[in-house]
């Protein structure tokens, strides 16, 4: 290895630097002193010797951009909650987490039918800190925490489901995003979030305002907020958002929350607004 190192060491020196710095006299330097006939030969030599480099390293750098634009992007999914804390409780008793679960993994399919790389983070359900889901994300180029939402206890009516006393609530529903103003690419996570939301609204979903009551908008036409103290949205290095696909307290929309083909849709049109803003940002390609 040490010769071929070596040679090729002499090789980029003599040539291919030169070549780079486009100084064509220094390659023929060194044989201005050699007799006649065997200079033409090393010239013919050196020749073919920097064609051929010339070409293998044309099409290395052809083959590396190619590359850098196929790639596809790898989006980070992490599951709200799990293990000992459930999350928020439906109108009908059910764990936020399994909510989250279902969907994270209808998520992860439809991104990676669509040729996007998925990176599953608490999809077993066994992450309890919040500061390791975005460790888990490292090296991926988005962020998406799915969740499922809850209301204050003031606006919560008791009523009783297959014998058991439950909660609801009448007052609110629809989906939400949010992203931190503390998060290192705040910018990024803004982009996403507005275009994951404009898909949404095309496809037929509606934002809840409710969280007007308590968060600055940064996109409210499209259900985008700031929630700036979210651990899983500022201790990343990623663009991140947090995703909130509806009311779980509210008894109509917790029975839409659970139906496939809606599902299928509400990740369908996620999809296509991560893989726009990614598009747009030129990142999508990991370093
Ligand atoms: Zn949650």
């Amino acid at each position: 290895m040490g010769a071929r190192t070596t040679r090729f060491g002499r090789i980029f020196t003599h040539f291919m630097f030169p070549w780079l710095a486009g100084n064509y006299s220094a390659i023929h330097a060194g044989v201005s002193n050699a007799p006649e006939a065997f200079r033409a030969e090393l010239a013919t030599w050196r020749h073919n010797l920097v064609m051929k480099y010339r070409a293998n390293f044309i099409f290395a750098l052809f083959s590396w951009s190619t590359a850098a634009i196929a790639a596809p992007a790898l989006v980070a999914i992490d599951v709200g909650h799990g293990g000992i804390d459930g999350g928020a409780t439906s109108a009908r008793g059910r764990p936020e987490y399994a909510f989250n679960r279902e969907f994270a993994g209808v998520l992860a399919g439809v991104l990676r039918e669509r040729g996007q790389d998925v990176r599953e983070v608490n999809f077993a359900g066994d992450i309890g800190s919040l500061v390791a889901r975005p460790e888990r994300a490292a090296g991926s180029d988005f962020f998406i925490s799915i969740h499922h939402d809850s209301i204050g206890e003031a606006w919560l009516k008791p009523w009783v489901w297959e014998g058991n006393e439950q909660s609801y609530t009448e007052v609110k529903r629809g989906y939400g995003i949010f992203i931190s103003a503390q998060n290192p690419d705040p910018e990024t996570s803004l982009r996403c979030a507005s275009s994951m939301g404009a898909m949404l609204r095309r496809a037929g979903f509606e934002p809840s305002s409710w969280h007007g009551r308590k968060h600055l908008p940064a996109d409210a036409e499209n259900g985008v907020w700031y929630y700036d103290k979210l651990v899983v949205l500022y201790r990343t290095t990623l663009p991140a958002v947090l995703f909130e696909a509806g009311v779980i307290k509210h008894r109509d929309e917790e029975l839409e929350l659970t139906d496939p083909e809606r599902q299928a849709r509400m990740a369908d049109a996620l999809a296509t607004g991560i893989s726009a803003c990614l598009f747009v940002t030129g990142k999508s390609a990991p370093e």
